[in-house]
């Protein structure tokens, strides 16, 4: 354990080194000059914004010259809390796409022999009211179905709930995060009440020992990751549980290498570990939990024996990980999707916020539970917002009488107070023609559903399809009718962060060509559809979430302004914000995190003798989700320009292949072919594809139909697969070639 720590303080300082260096050997000034050429500053428009990738939320100044974005640099350190100075490449260097040749500058329809072509706005809405109202007409609301965004501003997705209940008549409302993090608000808000982060990401550094599971986080978050090498540097220990030997285990004290899918196993075999020890925290569990006899009698099954059996992690590294968090005064436990994305990944997060609860590890400086959500406003706009087809606003329940009363006499209208479908049973009920049409608003759906040729299927099946968004993307090859949205630096609003800070996102630029923000084509087409929305601009609609929402009652734009971004709860305008959850109690009706024991689980689909490797899927570094932003980016397809697939040196050899051949992966549902990159970072039962590419699209090796049963999540990270060299006569379903991996 100690030659590890050397090793990993080594590496930390390494980093930290080049990182500084990065960052002070050139002036900001100077930078600014570098990039604009002659501009001359002052004609330059600049904005304080927060970055439009992913829900680290850093901020910094845009410059722009109204054409195109010049330059993104630090902002004054005291107003970027999140991340001081620091940005990873994307914040820095991913704007190609605003003016990339193929954005939409105008609305598109489907002419008579079913091409597009471009569209006013007057016939292009007249073609969406039409195409939603005849089937509301004909079928009721509830045969229609709105996919929300989660790159779009909180003020956008109030009103893509609002106008899903009020103008279209459905509770057949949700977002990308059942795709994600839907697992972890169902398992956290069940134990503890909020499905959110417990902590600030200032925690990161005050923790002794963080426990990061499932995060790739110097290649998914890499801000957050730089403070975690930071708490390492300072003498914070760091424990890596994955499948994957990812880049922040070269960092840890300790990393173990687990098998895809059983997460809760080695989990409950800590927490058995500490039970059994006495290494819990008695007085917070007498004084603030419930449920901790159940814990206990329900980790008896996790013996050493059966951990070390079902997870490939040999007993004295759970003993030590048990050991490790029993004597730190605070942990942090950090987790990504390889915690969530699972048949079980609500048990998953649920047995995670057990161990953190019996060990007091809540509501303390240094000490917490932080998912880390993915895209950039999915814990604003994707949940807080309420575009959920069980939650108003602020996890209001829908099903509750008073507040579903409560918001139609806000909203004028009738509610059923029957849940909708989740973005994931969308698919399976067009099927039965329970849903017959889709608004689909900045999600790719087409490539981030599991089994895509399923959800293609059904694309193409719909009565009427509409997509708005900045590109004729996959899913907008399916549409009757596409809608030019702007991008963030083209518009003005809020995001929220991965821990519950509310931040200004500012217009930079004017909409190109004849795009316009979300809110404003939402409005236009609700008058068009009977309404009378009447919003100047979004701190208008910011002031009527918080007077329908309490978690925001105290949020408005002047008030995030002023100070520099508010964390929820913030309950009313004398309000300060939360920096942590839980300090004196859990937001449940008792008080007290109720804590449930969690038994075995296994993935609903396991290798066999047909199929016997493990395939997880994940991101890299220099893409971001589905690609519609960073594949127009051209210094950053530079680094990951294709697909790959990870193997282990057994499997290549066993296949016959080496770094660079084409290998085919085949699933039950579909296959791919994509070059080899031979590493031991995978097990060698396990395999590993990058979620980022139509050509080789991953999901349609993944299925559409095994989800959680709480969340409704799909089991992105465990899908049985054979691999078979693909031969020199094969074609790749990418093109073949040299791919990196690696942080900023
Ligand atoms: Fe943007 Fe996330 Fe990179 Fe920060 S870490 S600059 S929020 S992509």
């Amino acid at each position: 354990m100690q030659q590890a720590k050397e090793q990993a303080l080594q590496n930390v300082e390494h980093v930290a080194e080049g990182v500084a260096a990065d960052t002070l050997s050139e002036g900001k000034l100077f930078e600014i000059a570098q990039s604009i050429g002659d501009k001359r500053l002052e004609e330059l428009n600049v904005a304080d914004t927060t970055c439009g990738y992913c829900a680290v939320g850093c901020r910094f100044d845009l410059y722009s010259d109204g054409e195109e974005i010049l330059a993104a640099r630090p902002t004054a350190e005291e107003d970027a809390p999140v991340n001081g100075i620091s940005t990873c490449v994307k914040g820095k260097f991913g704007y190609d796409f605003v003016n990339s040749d193929d954005r939409l500058t105008s609305p598109l329809v489907r002419d008579e022999n079913g091409e597009f072509r471009e569209a006013t706005w007057d016939e292009a809405l007249a073609r969406v009211a039409e195409g939603l109202g005849s089937i509301k007409d004909e079928y009721g609301g509830e045969a229609l179905s709105l996919i929300a965004s989660s790159k779009a501003t909180n003020e956008e997705n109030y009103l893509m709930g609002k106008f899903a209940r009020q103008v279209l008549g459905t509770n057949s409302v949700d977002n990308c995060n059942r795709l994600c993090h839907s697992s972890t608000v169902a398992g956290l808000a069940q134990t503890y009440g909020y499905g959110a982060a417990s902590i600030s990401t200032e925690d990161l550094e005050l923790a002794d020992c963080i426990l990061l599971t499932g995060s790739n986080t110097t290649e998914a978050h890499p801000v957050l990751a730089t403070r975690i090498k930071q708490n390492v540097r300072d003498g914070g220990d760091l424990l890596v549980f994955d499948p994957r030997e990812i880049q922040i285990a070269e960092y840890a004290t300790q990393y173990s290498q687990v098998k895809p899918g059983y997460d809760a196993v080695w989990i409950n075999g800590i927490t058995r570990y500490i039970i059994e020890n006495d290494l819990h925290d008695e007085q917070f569990v007498a004084e603030r939990t419930t449920g901790f006899e159940d814990v206990k009698a329900s980790v008896q099954e996790f013996t050493p024996e059966r951990v070390e059996e079902v997870t490939g992690v040999p007993y004295e590294e759970i003993a030590s990980a048990a050991e490790t968090i029993a004597d730190a005064d605070a942990c942090v436990f950090g987790w990504t999707l390889g915690l969530t994305e699972h048949s079980h990944g609500t048990e998953n997060v649920m047995a995670m916020a057990n161990l953190a609860a019996i060990t007091g590890n809540l509501g303390k400086p240094g000490a917490g539970v932080s998912p880390f959500r993915g895209q950039n406003n999915v814990q604003g706009g994707g949940g807080d917002m309420g575009p959920l087809p069980d939650n108003f606003p602020g996890y209001q329940d829908i099903a509750d009488d008073e507040i579903r009363a409560k918001f139609e006499e806000a909203w004028d209208c009738d509610i059923s107070g029957e849940y909708g479908y989740y973005t994931t049973q969308m698919f399976l009920a067009a099927d039965d023609d329970d849903i017959r049409g889709m608004y689909i608003i900045g999600e790719n759906a087409a490539l981030s559903e599991p089994g895509v040729n399923h959800a293609e299927d059904v694309l193409e099946d719909l009565e009427f399809l509409v997509v708005q968004d900045l590109f004729v993307n996959e899913t907008a090859q399916y549409a009757d009718v596409v809608l030019p949205a702007c991008s963030f630096v083209e518009k003005t609003g809020t995001f929220t962060n991965t821990d519950r800070t509310v931040q200004m996102v500012k217009q930079v630029m004017e909409p190109k060509g004849d795009s316009r923000p979300d809110w404003k084509i939402l409005q236009d087409l609700a008058n068009r559809m009977g309404r009378d929305w009447n919003y100047a601009d979004t701190a208008e609609i910011m002031d009527e979430v918080n007077s329908l929402t309490p978690l925001y009652g105290g949020v408005s734009h002047d008030r995030v302004e002023a100070n520099g971004g508010l964390q929820w709860p913030c309950w009313d305008e004398e309000h300060p914000g939360t920096e942590r959850l839980y300090a004196e109690e859990f937001n449940t009706d008792n008080g007290k995190a109720n804590l449930q024991g969690i038994g075995y689980s296994e993935p609903a689909e396991t290798p066999d003798d047909e199929f016997p490797f493990t395939l997880t899927t994940g991101r890299v570094l220099y893409q971001y989700h589905t690609g519609t932003m960073t594949h127009r980016e051209e210094g950053i397809m530079q680094y990951t320009p294709s697909d790959f697939v990870e193997i282990h040196p057994d499997t290549a050899a066993s296949l016959g292949v080496e770094s660079g051949d084409l290998v085919t992966v085949e699933s039950r549902r579909g296959e791919v072919v994509v070059p080899a990159q031979v590493t031991d970072r995978v097990g060698p039962e396990n395999v590993f594809v990058p979620i980022h590419f139509a050509e080789s699209a991953v999901n349609r090796l993944t299925d559409e139909e095994r989800l959680d049963p709480s969340a409704a999540t799909p089991e992105f990270k465990v899908s049985a697969v054979r691999l078979r060299a693909a031969g020199p006569e094969a074609e790749p379903t990418t093109p073949a070639a040299e791919t990196t991996t690696g942080d900023d």
